[in-house]
């Protein structure tokens, strides 16, 4: 048995979308599982829409998601020599025959196919073409492609780990361009060479891809070397199982990361479109690596969700370590403008203290940092539905004097002796603990919900607390 190979080969043609880092995730898993080698493969040969800016981001929207590869990247444009070798030999051994039909021929066969209501095939117009006449086309100056002589009859067929054996009739597939006209491979054969010259053992890849397997398989035979094994991984479809597009939302990785979705929650819910880990569905990467197998993965389409997806943040943020969440957190503060990298000692550790406070009732790092703002800057305004059922009872002004006097004096200042004096305060004022609360939230937040009261008041500490409840008790006389 050969060792594992398998690789991830994205188009730098824009970003890394849920789909493509799926296929990583599942490369990758594979690999692990089977410890093997994950190969990372750039297909750049459409000159055109490839950039490297592009190749940048891909590069790190799987360093973030932690798909650290062991080998490459490779980049298809600086192995042109390889796939031009590669197809001199197929002309050699008559496996390949250069075209040189001209784009117009080429449109009016595909207009009559399309007017008798019949796919288009290459009639195989150059495939047995004379010297002279080769030599003629030459003169007149037609530049040429190459073409692989496929066969006529019989079928090839695909063994997919995923989804068995897929019959393909040979007759349906034509002389396909191997190599076009500016020199540069098609998809299929750069695919084909590179799968083979790497020793790739198993191409996992989308569904999509299907339909290209049986002409890479012919070109593999015809190169004489050992076929992969090949697995095509369910769609993703919409909910409303349209294809997959912008209008959804967010769908790529880095979309995702500044709307402050954590890595451990993308990876986790891409796993399962398609793959089911057994009855848990919270699976962090590292069990994955050991749940993973490919006949868990499911034939049918994969129903993508963000309900799901942030229920799963959520989840993360609550339960990862806190120094995991507050490097990840970090630039989310910046953004706001409530924090500057580097932290002072003092500022990581109030930090720390402010995410442990916040994060278990917020969905993503955006709204940890936008439920984080009254720890780190005065309030400017009060929330208006807070202000009509809190603020505007008769005596509530006194309420918060009263209050702020208590804490200016309480001794000492923790969570249980403030609660405690709290407790007394509103027995002795004759009204319930939960007006004084609600009152004070409001005073020192600015908001209805958020943290333990007294999480909040212990945070922010004395003298901000005493100082936003005295603020809040004029604003009150002042309306
Ligand atoms: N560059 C191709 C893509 O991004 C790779 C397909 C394959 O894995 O063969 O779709």
């Amino acid at each position: 048995m050969r060792s594992v190979r398998v690789r991830f080969a994205p188009s730098p043609t824009g970003e890394l979308h849920i789909g493509g880092a799926r296929t990583a995730l599942f490369n990758y898993l594979f690999a692990r599982a089977q410890k093997g080698t994950f190969i990372l493969r750039i297909d750049d040969t459409d000159l055109e829409r490839s950039r490297p800016e592009y190749t940048e981001g891909l590069l790190n929207s799987m360093r973030w998601l932690s798909l650290d590869w062991d080998e490459g990247p490779y980049f298809q444009s600086r192995r042109l020599e390889e796939y031009n070798r590669e197809a001199a030999r197929l002309l050699e051994e008559k496996k390949a025959y250069h075209c040189y039909c001209t784009p117009e021929e080429l449109a009016a066969g595909r207009e009559q196919a399309r007017k008798a209501g019949k796919p288009y095939l290459y009639p195989g117009t150059c495939r047995n073409l004379s010297r002279e006449k080769a030599r003629a086309h030459l003169a007149a100056g037609r530049s040429a492609v190459i073409r692989l002589r496929t066969p006529d009859h019989g079928e090839t067929v695909v063994r997919d780990l995923i989804r068995g054996e897929i019959r393909f009739n040979n007759s349906d597939l034509d002389d396909f361009i191997i190599i076009k006209s500016n020199g540069l491979p098609t998809y299929n054969f750069a695919s084909v060479v590179d799968d083979t010259q790497m020793q790739i053992t198993d191409v996992i890849r989308a569904e999509e891809h299907l339909s290209n397997t049986p002409r890479q398989q012919l070109c593999i035979e015809a190169l004489g070397y050992e076929q992969p094994r090949y697995a095509h991984v369910p769609m993703i479809l919409a909910p409303d199982r349209s294809k997959l597009s912008k209008r959804h939302g967010a769908i790529s990785v880095e979309e995702f990361r500044s709307r402050g979705y954590l890595p451990e929650a993308l990876i986790n819910y891409i796993a399962l479109l398609g793959w089911s880990p057994g009855e848990e569905e919270i699976v962090p990467l590292s069990k994955m690596v050991s749940l993973f197998s490919l006949d868990r993965v499911s034939k049918t389409a994969a129903i993508y969700d963000t309900t799901k997806l942030t229920w799963m943040n959520g989840y993360y943020l609550r339960e990862a370590p806190l120094d995991r969440i507050a490097t990840e957190a970090l630039p989310f503060f910046e953004a706001r403008g409530l924090l500057k990298a580097p932290l002072e000692k003092e500022e990581e550790d109030y930090f720390k203290k402010v995410i442990a406070t916040v994060r278990d009732r917020v969905k993503t790092l955006v709204e940890l940092a936008e439920a984080s703002t009254y720890f780190y800057q005065e309030i400017s305004s009060y929330d208006p539905k807070g202000v009509e059922k809190h603020f505007c009872k008769e005596g509530s002004a006194d309420l918060l004097r009263r209050a702020a006097e208590l804490l200016r004096n309480v001794e000492p200042f923790d969570l249980d002796t403030v609660e405690t004096a709290y407790r007394d305060l509103s027995k002795e004022l004759g009204v319930s603990t939960g007006r004084l609360i609600h009152s004070t939230r409001l005073a020192i937040s600015g908001r209805t919900m958020g943290p333990g009261l007294f999480e909040i008041i212990i945070l922010l500490g004395r003298d901000k607390t005493v100082s936003r409840l005295e603020k809040a008790a004029l604003w009150i006389e002042e309306l």
